[in-house]
């Protein structure tokens, strides 16, 4: 390190410099002699606030600190001591300094002073630790997190902060990363100082010398706990339904693939139940989303109390459920669980103001025994609850063999069936309706029928619903619907018959968009009076948005085609709800046929509807009459009209033919 010598008088007029202010200032000594010192400093105010001191008590000053100019115009510091020059008598004349240039030491330390700052701000904890991992320096945000403060920790080891939740192999792979690679990052639980656990963010870096020993390990954390709380939010988000807080089927299968697996592994038996609540439709459309959302809430909540803790429950969508019972003994533990379902769906469900029945139907499938793999026990537990449904609802129901034999079957009946559409192997029967008062032909009903080379001749309950299910129903429905006008025409022109003919549509049909559309060709085709030709729908089918149910039919009735109600009494319709829509006829439901006159709700129910449909100006028709008594009872109660067995089973067009006479 270079020295500058540098003699001045009182005034600080440079008097004696030695040659290095060259190096160190850049001035030559001859450039500085004469010049007054005070040009030198960089911070004028400063040396004269120095000087000022000085005059009143010239001392020897120790390692004072300055910012000086260089010839070139750059400050440089400089480190100085200067000594007061005096005469024998005292009189202070000047003096002498000695300076170095710490202008790098000086640089050093304010980029030290930097890093000191960001280490002491920073949110992320860094904790150093010495070769022997002993504990030499933690930050501020080092104590924010963990609660310790430096003196807590100086010179102990960090596992101090262990949360017990890593086994002692994560621990020794963290290390052997360091050791072979320098540095570790990852993911880990630590204590805090209150005992709280919680997860971090943590990279650890070494630092050597430069013989390559670990001088010291450098730790940089940070807390994760709202990240780890956010993340398993949406987790659950993504996993539960948002309305029941069920898990979803997003979760389920996650479950499933699990206790799958695990059932193969220790050859144990579970059962999967498929559950959908009956009629739950009914109460969404009757009363609104927001009732039907609270009946899934309370019955969610009902299959949950039924359930042992360990057993899973699940929303499937809408108003179906899954339940997963492991580790069972045999199919009778799955029944009885189901029993137990079956019960707390059939108590009341209580709003506000309204309470509603419900029930539900139960499909079971059990793995290993009645499936492979996941889809396989979902498919074959939702095939078994549409066995419950079609068993009478309200039911449980097991997967079977024999149910797999009539699932295969629905499926090449349905591809035979697709082959017979092309092919048009229907035939139409008819089954007349008479009058009450004088046993007259009133009307025809057509009722499809089915000749499969196959299967044989069957009838629509076997075939129409998996029609419906493919859509198949519309080409076979535009089918029946022509060929049945086609008939009404040739019985008029021959003069057979003067009345009208009635046709079933399903649902599926009248909610295509182009239903009215291919009514209007197929009325333009045959050129039949559209006057002539009524559609008989299912109660059940016009439920939910009237609206709808409204303009469609309206646009149906337009074209001059008449519509009556088919089943009527199975579904909940109010007077009000029908009074919307235009109907000319109400067919009682057979089922209360058969009951009366024995059953009085049947009969307090045949003679309501008479009563409603006499109060909308429709006409009545009794459906599956068998025998006099019924008749009598209907007679007497002001039916319309009656269709049976009584008077006539459906026949072929040539057998109805003869009943014209
Ligand atoms: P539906 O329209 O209510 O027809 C009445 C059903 O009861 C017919 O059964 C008929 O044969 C039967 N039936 C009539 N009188 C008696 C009786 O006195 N005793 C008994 N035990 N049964 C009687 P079918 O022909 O098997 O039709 C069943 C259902 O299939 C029909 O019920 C209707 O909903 C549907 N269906 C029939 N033909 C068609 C069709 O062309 N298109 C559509 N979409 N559905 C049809
Ligand atoms: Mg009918
Ligand atoms: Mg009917």
């Amino acid at each position: 390190m270079i020295n500058l010598f540098v003699q001045t008088d009182k005034e600080g007029i440079i008097l004696k410099c030695s040659p290095s202010t060259t190096q160190i200032l850049g001035y030559k000594p001859h450039e500085l002699i004469g010049r007054n010192v005070r040009t030198l400093w960089f911070d004028k105010k400063e040396h004269d606030f120095t000087k000022e001191i000085y005059l009143k008590n010239p001392k020897p000053t120790k390692n004072a600190e300055a910012r000086f100019i260089h010839k070139n115009g750059d400050f440089l510091w400089l480190k100085f001591n200067t000594s007061p020059r005096f005469t024998e008598d005292g009189i202070y004349i000047g003096s002498d300094t000695i300076a170095m240039d710490i202008t790098k030491q000086k640089e050093m330390e304010k980029t030290l002073l930097l890093y000191k700052n960001v280490i002491e701000n920073t949110n992320e904890g860094i904790m150093i630790t010495n070769s022997k991992n002993q504990i030499v320096y933690t930050n501020e945000a080092f104590s924010k997190i963990t609660k310790y403060c430096l003196g807590e920790v100086m010179g102990k080891n960090p596992n101090i902060l262990k949360s017990g939740l890593h086994d002692k192999r994560f621990y020794k792979k963290m290390w052997d990363d360091i050791d072979s690679k320098g540095f570790w990052a990852g993911e880990i639980w630590n204590r805090h100082k209150d005992d709280g656990i919680f997860p971090e963010l943590l990279t650890i870096n070494t630092i050597k010398n430069k013989k390559g020993d670990v001088e010291n390990y450098i730790a940089i954390f940070t807390d994760i706990s709202d990240l780890k709380k956010g993340e398993a939010e949406i987790r659950h988000m993504a996993m539960h339904d948002s309305l029941t807080n069920l898990p979803n089927r997003n979760m389920l299968s996650e479950i499933l693939t699990h206790s799958i697996k695990s059932a193969k592994r220790q050859n144990e038996l579970m059962a999967l139940m498929f559950i959908d609540l009956d009629n739950f439709k009914l109460i969404n459309d009757n009363y609104g989303h927001k009732k039907g959302d609270s009946v899934l809430i309370e019955a969610a909540k009902r299959l949950k109390l039924a359930l042992r803790e360990e057993d899973v429950v699940c929303r499937f969508g809408g108003d179906e459920f899954i339940v997963l019972l492991e580790h069972i003994n045999s199919s009778k533990d799955a029944a009885k669980v189901a029993q137990k379902i079956n019960q707390a769906i059939k108590a009341p469900f209580q709003t506000d103001d309204h309470s509603f029945y419900l029930s539900c139907s139960i499909g079971i499938a059990l793995y290993p025994l009645d499936a492979n793999d996941m889809e396989e026990l979902i498919k074959n537990a939702d095939a078994a609850m549409y066995q419950a449904k079609s068993n009478g609802k309200n039911r449980y129901s097991f997967y079977s063999l024999e149910l797999s034999k009539k699932i295969s079957k629905e499926l090449s009946l349905e591809n035979i069936l697709r082959q017979s559409i092309e092919k048009n192997n229907f035939i139409l029967y008819y089954q007349p309706k008479f009058s009450i008062k004088n046993s007259k032909i009133v009307g025809i009903e057509a009722l499809v029928r089915w000749q499969s080379d196959k299967f044989g001749f069957m009838g629509p309950n076997e075939f129409i619903p998996i029609a419906e299910k493919t859509g198949l129903i519309i080409p076979m429905g535009n089918w029946i619907l022509k060929r049945a006008c086609l008939d009404i025409k040739e019985w008029h022109e021959k003069g057979l018959y003067y009345g009208d003919i009635s046709v079933n549509v399903s649902g599926v049909q009248l909610e295509d968009e182009n239903f009215s559309k291919t009514l209007k060709e197929i009325l333009k085709t045959t050129k039949i009076n559209p006057e002539l030709l009524k559609l008989e729908i299912t109660e059940t089918t016009l439920m939910g948005d009237i609206s709808q149910w409204q303009n469609k039919l309206e646009e149906i009735r337009k074209l001059g085609i008449d519509i009556s109600i088919d089943d009527f009494g199975t579904g909940y319709s109010s007077l009000s709800y029908l009074a919307k829509l235009p109907v000319d006829e109400l067919k009682i439901d057979k089922s209360f046929i058969d009951d009366i006159p024995k059953d009085k709700d049947a009969c307090v129910i045949v003679k309501a509807i008479i009563n409603l449909a006499k109060s909308l100006g429709c006409k009545t028709v009794a459906e599956g009459v068998e025998n006099n008594t019924q008749k009598e009872f209907l007679k007497i109660n002001g039916c319309d009209i009656i269709q049976g067995y009584l008077y006539s089973k459906p026949v072929p067009k040539k057998e109805l033919e003869k009943l014209f006479v």
